[in-house]
């Protein structure tokens, strides 16, 4: 089957859903024996300009999709495996693949139990997790004809905006994005030791005053020079700092920076797991979860809950993600206090509809599940 009629297909199983219960009334249902059935593909993002970060400069970015049909209906799941995590898409592909028989005969109501044991058997691989995870909630959403943002007793009226990334680039190309960038009342800049960071932040305030919030993406190298510019970003209308150091940098490293400056200090790269979120916001001031990170919806849940135990601000963000991804980190995005969802805004060929963004606002559709279509 190529993509286009893998598409199509799962359009098919989308309609059928929207049929009365009766017509079900023949098909396995849960508990009864039935299977799954899993697909899973990996699609190539193009990116509308070339993503330049600390970490690479890339046109294009692969992620894992991943089909969840039983029942008569389809969740769709997505995600962005990196190779900062040691994750790629053929290796996301092989570890869902490699517990294909456990993920199509469990009972997804049991997704708890389910992703367990997904951990158990296969470690890391966080973005296959995710794409899993988002698959089912999608699938357990349409099945109690409720958007995810209300099974977890959430109110959409409560998403905050999104900021528009602006990669790092030449001056003239930086200026051109934040022209483009202009429906968006906040941005986020990526600096780093490509270009010189006093360049990129200079050339965005030839153009705009709107605030900003930076990311280093562990790319400055020692802790005096992360002081000095962060009290020169200080002066230059900058909401907060992503990981101005190494992940592996010692605590200590950033609590002598937290002393120094006011500017809150959020943990991006240095949170990879549940159980570092306690030491770290022992000295970061919050926390970017991610659904690629964490592995999925209800993990990042888990993640935001812990962050707000211990009274700390919560950025939610995305890696290169279509509208799947970013449309299921939406339902969570009345969580926290900054979101960082532009993934579908950034590339060229969409597979899906999802998420709208209202001057920046996100805006979840009241439709069962995630509440995406095909594109
Ligand atoms: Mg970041």
């Amino acid at each position: 089957m190529n993509r286009r009629d893998w598409m199509k297909s799962a359009a098919a199983a989308g309609a059928a859903a929207a049929l009365p219960l009766d017509s079900f009334a023949a098909l396995p249902q849960q508990g009864s024996g039935g299977r799954a059935k899993v697909e899973t593909e990996i699609k190539r993002l193009n990116l509308r300009h070339t993503w330049t970060t600390t970490m690479a400069s890339d046109t294009f970015r692969d992620v894992i999709m991943v089909r969840y049909t039983r029942d008569g209906v389809t969740g769709y799941g997505e995600g962005a495996p990196i190779i900062r995590y040691k994750e790629n898409a053929v290796n996301a592909q092989k570890a869902i693949n490699s517990i294909l028989d456990l993920l199509e005969s469990a009972d997804p109501w049991e997704f708890d139990k389910l992703m367990i044991e997904f951990n158990r058997r296969v470690p890391g691989e966080h973005a296959a997790k995710a794409a899993i995870d988002i698959a089912l909630m999608d699938w357990i959403g349409k099945k109690v004809n409720v958007p995810i943002y209300r099974y977890l007793g959430l109110d959409p009226k409560d998403t905050p905006v999104t900021t528009f990334t602006i990669g790092m680039d030449t001056p003239e190309v930086v200026k051109q994005k934040t022209l483009e960038a202009a429906p968006y009342p906040v941005l986020k800049v990526k600096v780093g030791p490509n270009v010189p960071d006093e360049s990129m932040i200079d050339t965005i305030r030839s153009v705009t005053d709107k605030p900003l919030r930076v990311d280093a993406n562990e790319g400055w190298t020692n802790k005096e020079d992360v002081v000095r510019k962060i009290e020169w970003l200080e002066k230059k209308n900058v909401e907060f700092m992503e990981q101005p150091l190494p992940a592996a940098v010692p605590l200590e490293d950033i609590r002598w920076i937290r002393e120094r400056v006011s500017m809150p200090l959020i943990a991006d790269e240095a949170c990879t797991e549940a159980k570092m979120i306690p030491t770290l916001l022992q000295v970061y001031d919050g926390v970017n979860v991610k659904l690629d990170k964490a592995g999925g919806i209800m993990e990042s849940y888990r993640w935001i809950k812990m962050a707000r135990a211990y009274g700390k601000k919560v950025m939610l963000g995305c890696m290169i993600s279509s509208s799947c991804t970013c449309t299921a980190a939406a339902h969570l995005s009345p969580l926290v206090d900054y979101a960082d969802l532009d993934g579908p805004l950034l590339i060229s060929n969409d597979p899906f509809r999802g998420v709208q963004y209202d001057k920046a606002k996100l805006i979840l559709a009241d439709k069962p599940g995630l509440g995406i279509t095909l594109a």
